[in-house]
């Protein structure tokens, strides 16, 4: 089998999930939101699987080599960083939970300017090695790397206003954020719990979801598509436009049940989902939106 088998279920408001109910595997996802597996562990494994899907699915290798390289080039940087020093308290963060305050502002991040460029030139050209950008696109990105307005531009990326002027720019960014956005998370989720949360977007960095799991207790967990932090959703409200109505949100799975993808009709985007009650093992952040390409694809398809 090259793709997963996809079927179309019924909207995903009429599944329903029993309170209570043992989970079939609890060996992993016991922990709530706020003490995901750091990073810096996640890693080996995300590569392994993806070196494995390259395998599998031949016509995934080309996104999956690319993921790994992408990967080995935050990795580097990681292994530099220091722990960032966070002053707040855990009730000052708590409190600024409770006011719908996400706790990172972009001055806490703790930016290594000089890093941060050599990972856009780095990131640039292995974009453009798998011809995701041509000639004059890896150019524009090394300038835009080199120049003096950098810090400016993260900070804009930093608060949701993208920068069309130069392609790929706003991909490339998130990349070389990451390393230092998901080491102040991962310090502030030891400080905090994010439980209560309950928004659409990062309790951290505000940033988008990009991913979700569903817990062994049916609860839905968001993936933050920036510091990769997870946070408890209501199972099927659409994160992006606050869609509650479930006979507008349809969903569709892969045969064995362990990948999920809820689209939402008003607003039209989707959220992929791994159920960890299916999957005998904890999300990979960076390998399973890779292997949930063809799921992405049935999307498109369905949207045509
Ligand atoms: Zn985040
Ligand atoms: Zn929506």
């Amino acid at each position: 089998m090259t793709h997963p088998v996809l079927h179309l279920t019924e909207p995903a408001g009429s599944r329903e999930t029993v309170p209570g109910l043992p989970p079939p595997d609890c060996r992993y996802d016991r922990q709530v939101s706020g003490s995901s597996p750091t990073s810096a562990r996640a890693l080996p494994r995300d590569i392994a699987e993806l070196k494995a899907l390259a395998q599998r699915q031949p016509e995934l290798a080309p996104a999956a080599e690319l993921q790994i390289s992408l990967l080995e080039t935050i990795r580097r940087v990681q292994g530099r960083l220091t722990t960032p020093w966070v002053s707040a308290t855990s009730d000052e963060l708590a409190a600024s939970l409770a006011r719908g305050v996400p706790l990172l502002a972009f001055d806490q991040i703790p930016f290594e300017w000089n890093d941060v460029r050599l990972l856009i030139r780095q990131i640039a050209d292995i974009l453009r090695r798998y011809d995701a950008v041509d000639a004059d696109g890896v150019t524009a990105l090394h300038n835009a790397g080199r120049a003096a307005d950098l810090p400016e531009r993260m900070r804009a990326w930093f608060a949701g206003i993208p920068s069309p002027d130069v392609e790929m720019l706003d991909e490339v960014l998130v990349w070389a954020a990451r390393p230092y956005l998901q080491r102040t998370a991962e310090v502030l989720q030891q400080r905090v719990t994010f439980e209560a949360w309950g928004r659409p977007t990062c309790p951290v960095c505000a940033g988008e979801p990009d991913f979700s799991v569903i817990t062994a207790n049916g609860q839905r967990q968001l993936v933050c598509g920036r510091c990769l932090v997870r946070w408890a959703f209501a199972a099927t409200d659409c994160p992006y436009c606050g869609n509650h109505d479930r006979s507008t949100i349809t969903s569709m799975a892969t045969a064995d049940g362990i990948y999920r993808v809820l689209i939402c009709q008003p607003c039209g985007r989707y959220l992929k989902a791994l159920d960890t009650r299916k999957a005998d093992r904890p999300l990979l952040p960076y390998a399973d939106p890779i292997m949930t390409l063809p799921l992405d694809a049935a999307v498109m398809r369905r949207a045509r």
